[in-house]
């Protein structure tokens, strides 16, 4: 169980530098390709398919895809960045192996299409240049062309990039991989809708259910729990820092309780840990939401006996006594959406496009930037237009590190805000980037979530009962 769960945590850090470098970098670029060996190198993927004597890191390889799998398979969302980042691993995979290796490959998974002959290639070659982008006459004398079924070619034939001849597209050498993509995501997307069938049987393995639940919720960096500056940050201090260094869910969340002098369970869940996260002691807590909430229609003998006794189960100080961490990006982003009245959840995720739009003007982006957030959040990519929004409130041009949790975004608004960390990163080929001030504490995403972690998600559902009353 222990290598299931190492195995499953390095492929999701891999995918997230996939994720990371697919939206930083021209996929076919030099950088993208070095960045993403030297991060397969490092989490000990194999790195050059097919062609080194490498069993263990293949079956680490082959493991921690299956697991993924099933980790992922659980929801539309959870199947569609999995299938993303999986097909990007493996264009780049296969963009990588030699010419004989491909045709190895291709004949491996039975896709070994037809070479057309030289007299017929000389017989099409003017219909093969009119039809195939960048090819000279003289070039289509060089390359290979393959007969292949309209059906595997149905991207290039939609983008016009093949001659199309009784219902066979003839395909260049050079564009098969867009076949044998478009092969793979076909055969993993049936794979993942089988999988979700099958799930109820893995639901009923106690040992691997909360496991794969966790992943698929998985956050990897730390949880946040340990607070340096517990008692540092003071009431007063919450308007101004909410626009200043709070994320664009937490910043609603405020708004919404400024306004509205109550939250219902799921925003006083999201909000209040986040609060706790960035150092606001019990003490506080109690006099912050009780001071808001008896504005609106709770009164203060109501707040004492149904609302305070959930905080201090938060802080550990009633119950299980389990003190609770703050959610991940991750875990706020794929459970429990808002709905009417809600105000928690991921306004990247969970907004209306065009909702998100007037926001993001009335808090003064630029134009430009709302394009780019919304072009983002368009590709699914709701952590990496949080980090756009970062950059734009923050005005620098590199946020440094990868966003994966509400209360890093905090931790490192603050410290550039204050001076205390230095602009100039390095790439760590994690996906993060590594701070060059080593006295700062390291907020990246390489450490690993532990089994603890998993218990005190479970045991944060039993804390959920605490806060039913809306
Ligand atoms: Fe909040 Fe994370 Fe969404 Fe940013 S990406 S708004 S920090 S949940």
């Amino acid at each position: 169980l222990v290598e299931f769960e190492s195995f499953a945590i390095d492929r999701l850090k891999l995918l997230k530098v996939v994720e990371n470098l697919g939206v930083s970098y021209v996929r076919s670029s030099e950088m993208y390709k070095t960045k993403l060996e030297a991060e397969l190198r490092k989490l000990k993927f194999p790195y050059r398919a097919l062609a080194e004597d490498d069993y263990e890191a293949r079956r680490k390889d082959h493991i921690s895809h299956f697991i993924l799998r099933l980790a992922y398979c659980q929801s539309e969302d959870l199947r569609r960045w999995f299938l993303q980042q999986e097909m990007d691993l493996f264009r780049y995979r296969f963009n990588e192996l030699t010419e004989s290796l491909m045709q190895k490959f291709l004949e491996h998974v039975h896709l070994s299409f037809e070479a057309i002959g030289e007299d017929l290639k000389n017989e099409l070659a003017n219909e093969l240049s009119a039809s195939t982008p960048g090819f000279t006459l003289a070039k289509v004398k060089e390359q290979m062309f393959y007969k292949v079924g309209l059906a595997d070619a149905v991207d290039l034939f939609r983008a016009r990039r093949v001659f199309i001849k009784d219902g066979f597209a003839y395909v260049p050498f050079k564009e098969i991989d867009v076949i044998v993509l478009n092969n793979y995501r076909t055969k993993l997307s049936k794979a993942l809708a089988l999988t979700a069938r099958s799930l109820p049987s893995i639901q009923s393995d106690e040992r691997l259910q909360p496991l794969l639940n966790h992943l698929s919720h998985s956050y990897v960096g730390p949880d946040y729990s340990v607070q340096k500056n517990t008692g540092k940050i003071s009431l007063e201090q919450i308007d101004a820092l909410s626009v200043k260094s709070f994320p664009l869910c937490m910043r609603q969340l405020h708004r919404a309780l400024r306004d509205s002098h109550h939250l219902r369970h799921g925003g006083r869940m999201q909000y209040g840990l986040f609060l706790k996260g960035i150092g606001l002691t019990l003490e506080q807590a109690l006099e912050f939401w009780k001071k808001e909430f008896i504005r609106g229609k709770v009164d203060a003998d109501k707040f004492d006996k149904g609302y305070a006794y959930s905080i201090r189960h938060s802080y550990g100080k009633e119950g299980k006594r389990t003190d609770y961490t703050p959610y991940s990006c991750m875990k706020i982003i794929m459970s429990n959406p808002p709905s009417q009245g809600d105000y928690h959840g991921c306004p990247f995720r969970h907004s209306d496009p065009e909702l998100l739009k007037q926001k993001l003007q009335s808090y003064k982006i630029p134009p430009s930037g709302i394009t780019q957030i919304l072009e983002l959040v368009k590709g699914v990519h709701y952590q990496l237009a949080c980090q756009k929004y970062f950059e734009l409130t923050h005005d620098v041009d590199d946020i440094g590190f990868s966003l994966n949790h509400p209360n890093q975004y905090f931790t490192e608004s603050q410290k550039l805000l204050s001076g205390g960390r230095e602009l100039k990163k390095e790439f760590n080929n994690s996906g993060n980037f590594q701070q060059k001030n080593n006295s700062q504490e390291s907020i990246n995403s390489s450490s690993t979530p532990t089994s603890s972690n998993a218990k005190a998600d479970t045991e944060l559902e039993g804390l959920e009962a605490y806060f039913t009353e809306d």
